[in-house]
Parts: C-alpha cells; structure tokens; sequence
C-alpha cells in the first residue's frame, strides 16, 4: 500500500507541510483537505487589496488546487475534516458541497487547521456590515460591501496588529475611523507603553479617533447603522472585529491532541504531538520562545510556513526541526513601521527578570541626507548579566532590518557589549554612521 499523508488545512502551515513532504518523498500520496474556497494565499495582503494597492486578489495565491496537482498534491476544497481516529488512523471527511462524508486513512498527518478571530457573542453580530478579516472569502466579502455600501464611518474595535493595519485602509478610501478598545490602548501586549505612545500619535494623526470602551450590540436595520457601546452610541456603517485569534484546536482536541500552557496545541521540535504519527503547525500550534524559555502562541505567517516545513519533512520521513520563535513582527502604521521582537518589559517582569530599559531617538539614515526621519529604539535588557531580552523599532525606513538584528541577537543571547561591537553598515543614504541600534547599544551599555 502506497504511504498516505493527510494534511487538514490548505493555507500557509498546511500547504509548506503539503509542498515539502512530496518534495521529500516523491512516492507519497498526500492529501490535503481545507473546508473553505481558497488554498495557499497570503491572508497578510488583504488590507493592502482592500485599499486598491493589490489589484486583483488572485495575486494573493500562491499555488493553485491545480498547480499543487502537478507537484503531486491532491486538494480538495469544501472539504472538512470533522473526525479523527488516532487508533485506526482515519479521518472522516465531510465533502460540503456534495453533502456527504467519507473516510479516508493516513500513515501521517499534518494537522494546520489555523486560527479563527475572537468574535464576541453580541446582539447583531450577523448584521451586513460586521466584519471579521481572517480568510481571503471574508477579505473579498468586505471589499464588495465597501464598493456597494460606500460606508462612510468605520468602527474598529479592538486594537489589534489587523485593527491597526486596517485603520489606515479605511482611512486611505476616505472613511471616517474610530477605533474602540477596551483598554483604549493599541498594540497593548505587545509594545511597551512609551513605544505604544509614538503609534498611538501616528493613529491620531492621521485621524484615527481611539476611544477606551467596549461594544455590547451592533443595531441597524438592513445592514449596520451605530455600535452600542458600555458607555455611549457611535454611528458607523462598516465595523471590523480586532480583538484577537484563537487557535482552531476542537477537533484535535477531541481526538486527544495535547494541548499546551498557551491553548494551542503542543509539539516538540519535530512538530510532533502527542498522538503517533500526528503532526502539528501554524496558528492551531504553540512554538517554544527562545527569550522567555517557554512555550508562547504567536501567530503569523512566518512562523506557520517554517512550522510546514518541518512537519511536512518529518511526516515524509525526512529529518528537519524547529528551533523556535523569538516574536518578531512588524507592520505597517499609515507613515510609521511597527516593530517588536522578544520580551517587552512588562513580560520580561512577569518572568523574574530585572530590567533596564532603554529609548532613544536617532535618524534612519544621515541626518543631513535629504529624506531622513526619526527613528526610535527601545531596548529591554536583562539588568543581572546585560543580556538583550527584546527590543522595539517605531520610524519610517529602515525599521524592519533593524528589528531582523535584534531578533539574530536574540536567537544568539547576545548581550548589550555584543550588540556595541556588531559592524553594521554604514553609508548616509542608509543609516547614520552611527546606527541607532548602536547608539541605543552605547546608551544602555551606561
Ligand atoms: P490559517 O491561515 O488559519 O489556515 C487554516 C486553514 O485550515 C483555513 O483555511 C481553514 O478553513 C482550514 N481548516 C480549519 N479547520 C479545518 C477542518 N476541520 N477541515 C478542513 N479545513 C480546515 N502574519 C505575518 O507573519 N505577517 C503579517 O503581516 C500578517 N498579516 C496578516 C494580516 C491579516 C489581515 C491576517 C488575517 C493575517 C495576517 N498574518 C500575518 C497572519 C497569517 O496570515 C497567519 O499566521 C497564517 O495565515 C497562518 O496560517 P495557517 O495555515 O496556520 O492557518
């Protein structure tokens, strides 16, 4: 009998899974089975198409159902996974479309099931006009609203990374923003407050009105017309859910999947969980955080297609591991890049750590280049041994290669003397002769 792999799931993890294990062994039948329309796109895009820079949506895919045919992945789309067997290693497969449900057997599987936004049980919540943007489908449905509808007030709430990307795309198509949030702090677990406090200027700036309260229902009659919060009511007729993922785990769950301290499922280096023969990856996964020395649930994109690979290999008999994560990420504020990596300071306290902090303020490149512009960086530092815990980058050029060396710093524990010796290039259209990595480098070294 032919060796069978199944991987559930068909976008980033599942598919780099899918990819990788026939690349690894060629005679492999793999199947993969996702519920939705769409496989292999990249769900990252979806605020730069809704805002017009991305023409058409299919330059979102990567691979098509028929493009992963001819690499010998079979795909079957409106396909969900809605058992799984882990003794007699079967899955029970319902075919949506066809209406009818099968069984299908694996030697592997590669369980990459995602994650789904948080979607607070409201009154209203089903009106025309909320929205949540996690797959291409829901990214299409919000762009035909807005050329239909021509909203004019969008309410954001919550003050998550989408939240914020999404903030500059209502305002770039000229809708008023308001963006709600609990704690009326964005980007609040993960920037420190004074880094928080840069963004939270751009946002303003750009006019992005950020309000501390909470929805309790959306109201309209046709479609949304106001959002009821605890503590008034704000007419808007598009609103955006931002208040988070959670890892899609009920159905391994209940095949007896382990899941982790985070909620999501655990997996070694390998990928492996618990269960033989069944593999893990992407959002629906925990990784290891190199900093912290624990499991953490970090979901992007970045990390589920290294994740896929790995599962992918080793359920293909191949040999690969996962080294972990240090939280990286990075996005795109109207003028300002937004960049983080590591620990910030309130999670360096809450592990033991005594901190130093440092901020500084520099340019991107020199400072008498024509087009330079500030740039700030914060460093966490561990105060016992000096050692780097994480860092964040706000500014305009140059923001992203710089968080990308405090990240290689993490991975290789280097500490604030490492980072004052780092040979960072140098030219004025670039960086200043002194870059403010080394500057803020020197600063906390004091
Ligand atoms: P998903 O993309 O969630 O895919 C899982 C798939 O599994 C889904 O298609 C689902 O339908 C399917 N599925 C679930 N259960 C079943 C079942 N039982 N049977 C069959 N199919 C099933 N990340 C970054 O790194 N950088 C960014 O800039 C960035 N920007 C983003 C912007 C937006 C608007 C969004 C939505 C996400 C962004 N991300 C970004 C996150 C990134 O898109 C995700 O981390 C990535 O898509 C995760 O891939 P995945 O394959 O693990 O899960």
């Amino acid at each position: 009998m032919t060796q069978q792999l199944i991987v559930i799931g068909g976008v980033a993890a599942g598919m780099s899974a899918a990819a990788r294990a026939r690349r690894i062994n060629p005679n492999l039948t793999v199947f993969v089975y996702e519920q939705g329309p769409h496989i292999s796109y990249g769900a990252c895009g979806l605020p730069y198409l809704i805002a017009g820079d991305i023409a058409d949506y299919r330059a979102l895919i990567a691979r098509t159902p028929e493009q992963m045919a001819r690499q010998g992945v079979t795909v079957y789309l409106h396909h969900q996974v809605t058992t799984l067997d882990p003794v007699a290693r079967t899955v029970t497969v319902r075919d949506r479309q066809a209406g009818r449900t099968f069984e299908q057997r694996y030697d592997a599987l590669v369980i990459a099931t995602g994650a789904s936004p948080v979607l607070p049980p409201l009154p209203g919540l089903e009106l025309p006009g909320v929205f949540a943007l996690r797959s291409l489908e829901e990214g299409l449905a919000l762009q035909r609203f807005i050329a239909a509808h021509q909203p004019r007030r969008a309410i954001i709430l919550g003050g998550g990374y989408i939240g914020v990307e999404m903030a500059e795309t209502f305002r770039r198509l000229g809708l008023a923003v308001q963006m709600i949030i609990r704690s009326g702090q964005v980007l609040r677990p993960v920037l420190d407050d004074d880094v928080r406090a840069l963004v939270e200027q751009e946002l303003t700036r750009q006019g992005v009105e950020i309000i501390a309260d909470e929805p309790v229902a959306f109201e309209g009659r046709d479609r949304l017309e106001r959002v009821v919060t605890r503590d008034g009511v704000y007419p808007g007729d598009i609103a955006l859910l931002s208040i988070g993922v959670r890892p899609n785990v009920t159905l391994a769950q209940a095949a007896g999947v382990t899941l982790g301290p985070t909620g999501a499922i655990a997996t070694d280096d390998h990928m492996r969980t618990n269960l033989p023969a069944v593999y893990a990856a992407g959002d629906c996964a925990e990784a290891f955080h190199i900093v912290s020395g624990r499991p953490a649930y970090v979901p992007l994109g970045s990390t589920a297609n290294k994740q896929g690979r790995v599962a992918g290999t080793n359920a293909a008999g191949g040999e690969a591991t996962f080294g972990g994560i240090v939280g990286t990420t990075v996005l795109r504020a109207f003028d300002l890049a937004v960049a983080r990596t590591g620990l910030t300071t309130a999670q360096a306290q809450a592990l033991g750590y005594t901190v130093q902090t440092t901020l500084i303020e520099a340019t991107n490149l020199a400072h008498y280049f024509p087009g330079a512009t500030p740039i700030h960086v914060k460093l966490v530092v561990d105060d016992a041994t000096g050692r780097l815990l994480g860092g964040q980058i706000v500014g305009g050029e140059g923001v992203a290669k710089r968080i990308d060396v405090l990240a290689t710093a993490l991975h290789h524990r280097l500490t604030v003397a490492d980072l004052q010796q780092l040979d960072l290039s140098y030219a004025p259209p670039f960086a200043p002769v002194w870059d403010p990595l080394l500057v803020a480098a020197n600063v906390a070294a004091k």
